[in-house]
């Protein structure tokens, strides 16, 4: 099976690797936001293994340590696997300038923000 996340761990430059997952910025601008990939290709959160949970507080935590970088008001965490199935969160930071809540999650990771793309 064809999987873009797995393809784009074999390519794109990450900001952080560790044996069961890797991060990498989606989109430029003030709606970028990271992704954290698992590092295998897993299709649900029911199927990671027990050393993909344990190391999974550590790589959500540095992730949280990138985003909180550019200073947001808050940082929303996605997990839904649905476009592309490979589980993977979006750490999406929320500045005083988006709106609040599920719309601005909406936007953000549907690429609807001007100027971006989709980054499922
Ligand atoms: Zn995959």
């Amino acid at each position: 099976m064809k999987c873009s996340i797995c393809d784009s761990q074999r390519h794109d430059s990450n900001l952080l690797k560790n044996h069961h997952w890797y991060l990498r910025k989606a989109g430029v601008g003030p709606n970028s936001y990271y992704i954290l990939d698992a590092a295998r290709h897993v299709e649900s959160l029911l199927s990671l293994q027990r050393e993909e949970w344990e190391s999974l507080g550590p790589a959500l935590s540095q992730g949280l340590q990138w985003v909180e970088q550019g200073s947001p008001q808050k940082i929303y965490i996605a997990c839904l696997s649905e476009k592309v199935p490979h589980v993977h969160f979006h750490l999406v930071p929320r500045s005083a300038d988006h709106e609040k809540g599920i719309s601005h999650l909406d936007k953000a990771l549907s690429g609807s923000y001007p100027g971006e793309g989709d980054f499922h």
